[in-house]
């Protein structure tokens, strides 16, 4: 394969990489919506699955702003980002935890896709591709707001996860009476931290 040499090749080889990061997503986000227990996290991922393909759509718009047939190469990182939302839901039960994780999952690909977005939006503006520029940010603008609706969500449901771990803390410490000492030791250390972490729920 010949070497990419010009910004031009090197813009068509990222927006191939985002073709297929998408095409990637527009499988995996119906997953994610099923695997989620809060209903309000199932319909953000339902909502953002939605825009996604609109995504896809504009991705297509820009291959044909530059003359080339839209034709994705793999994106090994968003396989890699995906596999890990996969191994969250394996990990774990129904519960307001798994939610927790999949929502720090769903924000490992938003911020991916934020930067992708965002180094290609400026390329095209280098190459004087105005209009592909254009439909880059605004794709930009949507994982932004994405990034954005998560951490929301995540605010009640780290909270109702912690609560889940703290009723499931209990039940062990209520078992572990013939060790009183070591219980006390680790319920002390949980509020330490606790304290440490209050007033920064938000995820990023
Ligand atoms: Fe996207
Ligand atoms: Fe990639
Ligand atoms: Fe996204």
């Amino acid at each position: 394969m010949p070497k990419v040499s010009t910004m031009d090749q090197l813009f068509l080889e990222e927006i191939r990489d985002l073709y297929d990061a998408e095409k990637q997503l527009t499988k995996a986000l119906p997953k994610m919506a099923k695997a989620a227990t809060s209903e309000d996290l199932k319909a953000a991922f339902q909502e953002h699955l939605e825009q996604t393909q609109g995504q896809v759509q504009r991705l297509e718009q820009v291959f044909e702003l530059i003359g080339e047939k839209a034709r994705g190469k793999k994106c090994a990182a968003m396989a890699g980002l995906i596999q890990e939302s996969t191994e969250i839901v394996s990990e774990t039960d129904d519960s307001p935890v798994r939610d927790a994780g999949l929502i720090a999952a769903a924000q490992k690909v938003e911020h991916y896709e934020i930067s992708g977005y965002g180094s290609a939006r400026t390329h095209a503006e280098l190459l004087g591709n105005d209009e592909a520029a254009r439909l880059l940010e605004e794709t930009l603008n949507e994982e932004k707001e994405t990034d954005q609706k998560l951490n929301e969500l995540a605010q009640t449901v780290n909270m109702e996860a912690d609560e889940e771990s703290e009723d499931m803390e209990m039940d062990d410490e209520e078992e572990e009476t013939a060790a009183p000492a070591r219980a006390s030791a680790r319920s002390g250390s949980k509020s330490a931290a606790k304290t440490k972490s209050a007033g920064s729920s938000r995820n990023s």
